[in-house]
């Protein structure tokens, strides 16, 4: 878990990029990023209440004032890292909103969040206290959703002035539409959730949302990138006894965590293979074994059922790559 500082701070990578932790929900930290630049560039918002309560802050206090950025690029469209996008635009009426088109979908209707993504879990495990649990949870943390004003493909390049290019990488997998920012002065990629190493905290597995196989492809693309500098939206674990959960990783650093990457969802992909392969046992009983299997090597944790309910996006995802089973409905 993310250490959540006392005072909003904004902590200074070097090359005029800012990190700054925002604490979320009951125990969520995601890792906002800034750009200083003559056009100054912020990646992604947190929840409503960020922007204002800390994004604000840690800027100010580095000497930056959250008025004057002029491009938010979206990551990818989920809550905890486009619901202060609302509160943003209030604030910074100038900046333009970015975001990939296959997630902006996500930005302007909370539904989008409710019936899609965040409820695969107690969908496919028929949980309908969790479901409605989850709908409060995003009325309350994407409480004004804005339309994007540009969409990024692929290779699209954003110019913040003074010499200073990101060039937007299209990295689906976690989610269709999720972009990895790239600095190219500063060899840094933004990578959101796009990269996941085991996942956001100990026993859990990286959130695969969308497409494993897309995802696996990311995790090798990103690599081929070379970045000297790695910045991810959580504190995602490496592998166990590997290269822990540090969310900014530079140079050999940042090359182990996306071997890392890439071994833990493979593991995940070879398990699921072995668990289907004499026939389709149905999802959860797929989900059982594969748990059992990842439960030793990589220290995947399992509930009294012989599940991980925060796995069960991850491992649907990986049992619809091999079954052709249709996504949660
Ligand atoms: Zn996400």
């Amino acid at each position: 878990m993310d250490a959540q500082p006392a005072r909003p701070a904004a902590e200074q990578l070097g090359d005029g990029i800012y990190r700054i932790a925002c604490p979320f929900d009951v125990d969520g930290v995601v890792q906002l990023y800034f750009v200083d630049a003559p056009q100054p560039a912020l990646i992604d918002t947190g929840v409503t209440a960020t922007p204002g309560a800390h994004l604000g802050p840690a800027l100010a206090g580095a000497g930056f004032d959250i008025r004057a950025v002029r491009h938010v690029l979206t990551t990818h469209g989920h809550w905890d890292h486009m619901g202060g996008h609302g509160a943003m635009r209030a604030l910074a009426p100038d900046a333009l909103v970015h975001v990939h088109p296959a997630d902006a979908y996500l930005l302007d209707r909370v539904e989008a969040h409710t019936f899609g993504y965040i409820t695969y879990m107690p969908r496919a495990l028929g949980d309908t206290a969790e479901l409605a649990s989850v709908s409060r949870k995003m009325a309350s943390n994407i409480v004004a959703p804005t339309r994007a004003d540009r969409l990024v493909m692929d290779g699209e390049v954003i110019d913040l002035g003074g010499g200073r290019t990101i060039r937007a990488v299209h990295v689906p997998g976690h989610s269709r539409g999720s972009v990895a920012y790239h600095l190219e002065d500063a060899n840094t990629l933004f990578t959101g959730d796009a990269i996941q190493g085991l996942g956001g905290g100990p026993g859990r597995l990286p959130l695969v949302f969308d497409d494993s196989r897309a995802y696996r492809a990311t995790v090798v693309r990103v690599a081929n990138l070379d970045p000297a500098r790695l910045c991810l939206g959580h504190a995602f674990m490496g592998l166990p006894g590997g290269s822990g959960s540090d969310p900014v990783r530079t140079g050999d650093t940042a090359r182990t965590f996306l071997e890392e990457s890439g071994q833990a969802a493979k593991a995940v992909e070879e398990a699921m293979r072995r668990a289907v392969t004499r026939g389709d046992p149905g999802f959860i009983a797929a989900a059982r074994e594969v748990l059992a299997m990842l439960g030793d090597d990589l220290g995947v944790s399992r509930d009294a059922e012989g599940l991980n309910r925060r796995a069960i996006p991850t491992l649907h995802a990986f049992y619809r790559e091999l079954t052709g089973a249709p996504p949660p409905v």
